[in-house]
């Protein structure tokens, strides 16, 4: 079931206040428009009726999709930082659902690249390891710094997985790239279940899988 909750919002701009629909929770199998607003941005889009003013407004969105099997709590105050404690409702949640993939995530563009690369039928750890693993060996040594990488897709090619990511070097155009052969997602899904020794059905819990995963998992923490 999805949820929502009607706010009187002011305008940032004009005061006026207006009706504003807040999603609590979002079920995409129940409510697939739901997803689309998502992805094309217009869920949180507020927009005064008075002065035209638009914004988009960031509260706590419980994403989740029955048929792939995954849940992902969008928490816009959740710091980097701050460890993360579910509430005792979501820890409930937790022993409810089997086999699920429960992600924390503090940044809206996090959220819609969780659901890609869940849609995608994809490990997001491992796509957290070969991020790590393309910047070690490809990008730094030619002195590219980025802002933050994305992953945009995953193309359907013979044997290895071929993935897009989109990266966003400080102060330039974001520019894709795309990885594929024995040394991509491959690879990365071997370090990550071979060597690190992660199990493939992970536990189900809530958690935070971001940049610093690759390090976790080499700690034998994944
Ligand atoms: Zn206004």
């Amino acid at each position: 079931m999805s949820k929502s909750e009607i706010i009187k919002y002011a305008c940032p701009q004009c005061s006026r206040k207006t009706r504003f629909e807040i999603w609590k929770s979002v079920n995409v199998m129940l409510n697939p428009e739901l997803r689309w607003e998502i992805m094309n941005d217009t869920l949180l889009k507020f927009r005064c009726k008075r002065c035209g003013f638009e914004q988009d407004v960031a509260y706590a969105l419980l994403y989740h999709d029955q048929l792939n099997k995954h849940m992902i709590w969008w928490l816009p105050t959740l710091k980097e930082e701050e460890t993360f404690q579910p509430e005792p409702s979501h820890q409930m949640l937790e022993m409810a659902l089997h086999n699920y993939r429960l992600r924390v995530v503090n940044t809206y563009n996090k959220l819609k690249e969780k659901i890609l690369i869940f849609e995608s039928g994809l490990d997001d750890r491992a796509i957290e390891i070969l991020k790590r693993y393309m910047w070690d060996v490809r990008l730094r040594d030619q002195g590219i710094a980025y802002e933050w990488i994305f992953f945009i897709e995953r193309n359907i090619v013979p044997i290895h997985t071929e993935v897009v990511f989109s990266i966003s070097p400080p102060g330039q155009e974001a520019y894709q790239i795309r990885i594929g052969g024995p040394g991509g997602y491959t690879r990365a899904s071997d370090i990550l279940y071979r060597v690190c020794g992660v199990p493939k059905d992970e536990i189900t819990k809530w958690r935070i899988v971001d940049r610093d995963y690759s390090d976790l998992a080499q700690m034998g923490r994944g």
